[in-house]
């Protein structure tokens, strides 16, 4: 096995704590007692983030190397996951996307949100969805899309898709697109009597847990400002503002140049690895484990939740 990332998302408060959970459970999500497993089975091979990028740099890392990273400057990264790298004396990477410090939230967390907290399950959310949809002038376009979509044809690569999930990740992304997608999202959200506020609270961290967690020894990275879902249609220019802006903040926050990152969505070109190199950037990570171009800014890293063994997960 070649040396690899661990790429960790969301983390939920422990079962018993449910009631009062500040960070719910979610699609994916991991708690305390998992993450100290994963932990104990990845043992010794789990070295200081800082050692890894240093040798990652230098290309001297040993296939038994691996670090732990932390995307999208999550709240419930820190409270959760935190206290756990404390305890064991383990630093990670943090790749922060700074829009979130600015108040322009990515609207995917948000939603993610609402899903998990607002349904019993991702099919109910699917279903109201659809319902709201059809009530809206969108609705033909759809169903003249629908008319033709093969499910099995489409995101064939993600054997863990189901049905419904292609179905509305089709709808999204090929026959929505981005800004009649949020437009639904938002009413189904104001149908719910929820607001955006309520669902952003305890979402992200903050200036004050960034410099604590660069204070305890953690590497800081990037992650883009915006975040977009793909960052590659952007234009070399957007796609340098979007990084240099994203420097820029972080230097603010820990006083320190950033040199590492991580791709959102894994979306990047050659433009991409070439504006970043242009910004110091030294070291950057895929979101699978695909090989990717092979360079120091394409390393691989694996999703926690294929590391899981089924009886871990609770
Ligand atoms: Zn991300």
């Amino acid at each position: 096995m070649p040396p690899f990332g661990v790429m960790f998302h969301h983390f939920h408060d422990e079962p018993d704590k449910a009631a009062a959970a500040r960070h719910p459970r979610g699609q994916g999500s991991i708690s305390a007692t998992t993450l100290s497993e994963m932990l104990d089975d990845l043992g010794d091979r789990v070295i200081p983030a800082r050692e890894y990028a240093e040798r990652a740099a230098a290309g001297q890392l040993t296939d038994t190397d691996v670090c732990l990273t932390f995307d999208d400057n999550l709240r419930c990264q820190f409270d959760v996951a935190e206290p756990v790298l404390k305890e064991r004396g383990l630093t990670g990477s943090w790749f922060v996307a700074t829009g979130t410090l600015r108040g322009e939230a990515p609207k995917l967390e948000i939603y993610r949100r609402f899903r998990d907290t607002r349904f019993a399950n991702i099919d109910d959310f699917y279903e109201a969805y659809f319902r709201l949809l059809a009530a809206t002038p969108l609705a033909e376009r759809v169903c003249e899309a629908l008319r033709t979509f093969d499910p099995n044809g489409y995101l064939a690569e993600f054997a863990f898709y189901s049905e419904a999930d292609r179905r509305f990740r089709y709808v999204r992304d090929e026959v929505l697109g981005p800004r009649d997608y949020e437009r639904v999202m938002d009413e189904l959200i104001a149908a719910h009597g929820v607001s955006i506020t309520d669902l952003a609270r305890d979402l992200w961290m903050g200036e004050t847990e960034l410099r604590r967690l660069h204070k305890e020894g953690h590497v800081i990275g990037l992650h883009s400002h915006s975040h977009p879902t793909r960052l590659a249609n952007l234009t070399p220019s957007q796609q340098r503002a979007e990084y240099a802006d994203n420097l820029a903040l972080l230097m603010d926050v820990t006083r320190e140049r950033p040199t590492t990152m991580s791709h959102p969505c894994n979306s990047y070109t050659d433009a991409t690895l070439a504006i970043l190199r242009d910004l110091g950037v030294t070291v950057g990570f895929r979101a699978n484990m695909a090989p990717g171009g092979g360079s120091t800014l394409e390393l691989p890293r694996e999703d926690h939740v294929n590391l899981l063994s089924a009886a871990a997960v609770n």
